[in-house]
């Protein structure tokens, strides 16, 4: 071993679903949008000027930070933005969670904050959902150093009531409590209404799922502004300028486009709904998904192997080999002729076995 070796900051990656190279793939494997983004942002698109892209963007994304806080009835100064909610999250991390107790997060959850804790060295224990996979409030009463959960949760698609949410924030008064809400646009109630009551609470959202943008990258913070100040702080000394110019632009039509947003993730629910359905007869069970996908294990027939008869016919779900979860899928709601060739399929693997 060469002596700088040990002065490496080693960690274990975070490894994201699949991007396949090959075309015709039905994906449905990240839980991005099926439906393209808004036609504002084509327009926006046309309309640019390119001479813009000569100078730096605006480092506080001041529009798109209004834009938003305006949308969701908040103050500017409530309201972070940064590079996804990926890069919103990790800010948190590094800016919330510095204390020597543990973090505490659910043993099945968003598989990117053991990578996080992992980096920036934050000890964290890991409650275990029920045989339900709900979420236990009362393990999150101990003494800790911060809580974070995703609500819905993923891969489970479980949306816990806001009362619940509320009262672990309420056990939680003398530390940070994140709420990750990447799927709230798709059902339930955001727990952003609770942001003027704590003022420890933290809301993630993003625009990758509902907003059909997660090229973009465009990730958004609630909480109150010593919190958001704080997040400023920790940003402005990493990297300032985060988000490109494109981003701030396209964001902005994205969250102005109401009536567009309404209607795709109403598309998304209905064939949900529907999905649920299907799935059930093709003899499904799962719990019961208020996002944009379905976790889904098979009576009789392995998850593992339906995931790799179904690479084989192009169409791709996600598979996560790990404990408690590994007879399940996590399967992207797409369109509703993804997903007409994805029960054929299924059909099909299920004779054949
Ligand atoms: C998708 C997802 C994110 C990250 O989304 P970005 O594309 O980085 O905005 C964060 N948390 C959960 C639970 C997710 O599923």
């Amino acid at each position: 071993m060469r002596a700088w070796e040990k002065n490496i900051r080693r960690v274990e990656p975070y490894v994201p679903g699949e991007q396949p190279k090959i075309q015709n793939v039905i994906k449905l494997n990240t839980n991005e949008n099926p439906y393209p983004p808004t036609p504002k942002a084509y327009e926006a698109a046309k309309g640019f000027d390119m001479d813009r892209l000569r100078l730096y963007p605006d480092p506080e994304c001041s529009d798109l930070v209004h834009t938003l806080a305006e949308y969701y009835g908040m103050k500017d100064s409530q309201v972070f933005v940064g590079v996804g909610s990926d890069d919103v999250l990790a800010m948190c991390f590094m800016t919330f969670f510095n204390s020597e107790k543990p973090i505490l997060f659910p043993d099945i959850s968003y598989s990117f904050y053991s990578v996080w804790a992992d980096l920036y060295r934050i000890p964290y224990e890991t409650p275990a959902l029920d045989d339900n996979f709900c979420i236990v409030p009362s393990d999150y009463y101990k003494e800790n150093g911060g809580v974070i959960f995703p609500n819905p949760n993923a891969p489970t698609a479980l949306f816990m009531d806001l009362e619940k949410v509320e009262d672990i924030i309420k056990h939680n008064q003398d530390v940070i409590v994140i709420v990750d809400e990447a799927y709230i646009d798709f059902d339930g109630r955001s727990a952003r209404e609770l942001v003027n009551k704590y003022d420890n609470l933290l809301v993630v959202q993003t625009f990758s799922k509902s907003r059909s943008m997660a090229g973009m990258r465009i990730g958004y913070a609630f909480g109150n502004e010593a919190l958001i100040k704080a997040l400023n702080d920790v940003k402005f000394s990493f990297n300032s300028y985060t988000m490109n110019i494109t981003s701030i632009v396209y964001g902005i039509e994205a969250v102005k486009d109401k009536a567009y947003f309404d209607e795709c993730v109403g598309k998304i629910k209905a064939t949900r709904e529907n999905a649920k359905e299907r799935l059930a007869q093709l003899g499904f069970t799962f719990p019961d998904s208020t996002a944009n996908f379905i976790f889904a294990s098979h009576k009789i027939i392995p998850a593992k192997v339906i995931f790799e008869e179904l690479k084989k016919r192009n169409i791709y779900v996600r598979y996560f080999n790990k404990p408690r979860i590994d007879n399940y899928l996590r399967i992207t709601i797409g369109t509703d002729e993804q997903m007409e060739k994805l029960y054929k399929a299924l059909e099909e693997i299920f004779e054949a076995v």
